[in-house]
């Protein structure tokens, strides 16, 4: 097995290893079905056991039947003399994704009609699919379609639609309980680095490093690698048990690229999962890049559907449609960048902590300020301002009421909540605060069998 990724905590090296991924897939022509998808999870199985899931053209999930499997070979266009003016070998996208086959000799006016550029962008190819629609066509630069004489082409579509699969991968990283935190990222989308591989790269990054350390968490962490919409629903209409253990969820896309990041909340809106997000976003964001649930985007619009209404948000950078190069072939290796990834793999990893540890803790001492100085908690050089994990100590002790959880503290206080939880449990092993349940829960009975797994697992 090849090691990818390096096992230590390097932000720098991690983000040049994201990139690598990104880039050793780019070229892949991926789909929601076949081998080009299926090319793309067993490269990612090198890092982590992914699990594939095959499941057969024609099933029914929920309102929808999984379609045949396309797959594509070649194709081209070629003038008189023979020359491709077109050439799928050249960029993935020069198809419309999921054309069915074709063979024809036909003149330019005929030809034009299957023909998909992009006038306002005239070197930019265009990224378009016919998945549910039986049809064929073209995509190529304006500038191509410009320069083209109107004579007679040999159009060649070198594809299969038939019974296969629809495949998907998933990955469990077994924690403490099995609650779980869901992380999904859409792999449908062929040649394109931000929209779809990126998402893909820090998803992969994530797994690999909580399974590293999976028997410290709380939280078992589920990664879902799935076609787009399709794959969602699928998964939903074979998974309702796990479903209903799903506490917390991320959609993550279009993470490559230099825009700052961009949380959009679950369905909820104030789930844990969007306080979390804001707070790690807070500093980084502006006001604009906190975004309140839409039924539009990826396959949050499934996991949020109302009969899930599942906590699960969608972190980016710039979101979909709204950066030029979306859906189109400038949505390139060019526009990703390993400091993007790993700022973004970062930004997870931090949403991840207050998942972890977001809790309430009660001041054992609460008359007056116990003495930190004398216990070696407290060391300000006097007149100057507190650092935050001094002041972390003093919020800490005076919100640990039972009533305030970390993470409002923390927002309260304006203290990355890192900071805020080491003050904590310093002081908890001080016993100057006790943590104590987040909130008794609806779902008592299952909440009893949570401990059970939780005892069983300790004895
Ligand atoms: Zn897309």
């Amino acid at each position: 097995m090849r090691i990818m990724y390096p096992p230590f905590d390097d932000r720098t090296s991690a983000g040049e290893s994201m990139y690598a991924l990104v880039a050793e897939l780019f070229p892949i022509c991926r789909s929601i079905t076949g081998d080009g998808l299926r090319q793309t999870l067993r490269r990612l199985q090198q890092n982590v056991p992914l699990e594939l899931v095959e499941v057969p053209s024609g099933t029914q999930v929920f309102d929808w039947t999984v379609p045949r499997e396309w797959n594509i070979r070649d194709a081209w266009i070629a003038n008189a003399r023979g020359e491709r003016v077109v050439d799928f070998r050249r960029s993935s996208l020069h198809v419309v994704n999921y054309s069915v086959p074709v063979r024809a000799r036909m003149r330019l006016s005929e030809l034009r009609p299957f023909l998909h550029t992009l006038p306002e962008q005239p070197d930019w190819i265009p990224y378009r699919t016919s998945y549910y629609r039986e049809s064929w066509g073209f995509c190529l630069t304006q500038r191509t379609l410009d320069a083209l004489p109107d004579e007679e082409y040999d159009v060649c579509i070198d594809s299969s639609l038939a019974p296969g699969h629809l495949t998907y991968g998933e990955y469990l990283v077994p924690g403490r309980t099995d609650e779980e935190v869901l992380i999904s990222c859409h792999c449908c989308h062929p040649s394109l680095a931000n929209d779809n591989l990126s998402g893909i790269a820090v998803a992969m990054e994530l797994a690999r490093r909580l399974s590293e350390r999976a028997d410290e968490l709380q939280y078992s962490y589920r990664f879902l690698f799935i076609p787009g919409t399709i794959g969602s629903i699928t998964w939903l209409a074979r998974n309702g048990d796990a479903a209903a253990r799903i506490k917390h969820g991320l959609v993550l896309s279009c993470v490559g690229d230099a825009g700052a990041l961009t949380y959009k909340r679950s369905r909820r809106g104030n789930a844990l999962i969007d306080r979390a997000a804001e707070h790690v976003l807070r500093r980084s964001a502006g006001p604009d890049r906190i975004r309140a649930f839409v039924p539009y985007g990826y396959d949050e619009r499934q996991y949020c559907s109302p009969g899930f209404n599942l906590a699960v948000g969608c972190l980016t950078r710039t979101p979909n449609g709204e950066y030029a190069e979306y859906h189109t072939s400038a949505d390139d290796l060019s526009l990703v960048s390993a400091d993007s990834l790993a700022a973004s793999l970062a930004a997870c990893e931090r949403i991840v902590e207050i998942l972890e540890h977001e809790a309430r803790y009660v001041n054992l001492q609460p008359h007056c300020e116990p003495q930190l100085g004398k216990r070696g908690l407290y060391r300000p050089t006097g007149g100057t301002a507190l650092p935050d994990y001094e002041m972390a100590l003093l919020w800490v002790l005076n919100f640990s009421d039972g009533e305030h959880s970390l993470l409002e503290i923390a927002d309260r206080a304006d203290i990355e909540f890192s900071t805020m939880l080491r003050a904590a449990q310093d002081l908890d092993a001080h016993e100057l605060v006790r943590r104590a349940p987040l909130q008794p829960r609806r779902d008592t009975a299952r909440r009893a069998s949570m401990i059970n797994v939780a005892q069983s697992h300790h004895a």
